[in-house]
């Protein structure tokens, strides 16, 4: 059997790459917090709404016109009702970051929230 450093070489390189990941998460956070935060809503791939997350405090409803219903309150935005078998959307509770995304599968309908550049939506729109 090997004899085993306390912190052997290979544990400091796992340990910089932690830090590391510690700091860029902490950087995706910051950029998360920032203005223009909003949530885009797709069906079908095509977006159909964007909902303003920044100034979202007061419950407010969207109702699509497939019949999904989506709800935005304090800053985050979550599947209120849908038609769909399985909930799974509903389930999946309110997103708060930017990054996050709750999809309804049998609506086709996807909200993810971005932040920042309008060319986001290009992405997701195609
Ligand atoms: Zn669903």
């Amino acid at each position: 059997m090997k004899e085993r450093k306390w912190i052997s070489k290979t544990d400091g390189i796992v340990l910089g790459v932690l830090v590391l990941f510690a700091a860029g998460f902490l950087l995706w956070r910051a950029v998360a917090a920032q203005p223009g935060m909003r949530a885009v809503v797709t069906v079908d791939g095509e977006a159909v709404l964007q909902i303003d997350l920044q100034s979202a405090e007061d419950a407010q409803s969207y109702t699509l016109q497939n019949g999904v219903r989506l709800i935005a309150e304090n800053h985050t935005v979550r599947f209120a009702a849908s038609d769909c078998p399985d909930g799974i959307c509903v389930e999946t509770g309110a997103l708060q970051k930017v990054g996050e995304s709750a999809a309804c599968v049998p609506n086709r309908t996807v909200v993810t929230v971005v932040g920042g550049e309008p060319r986001d939506v290009d992405v997701i729109a195609y």
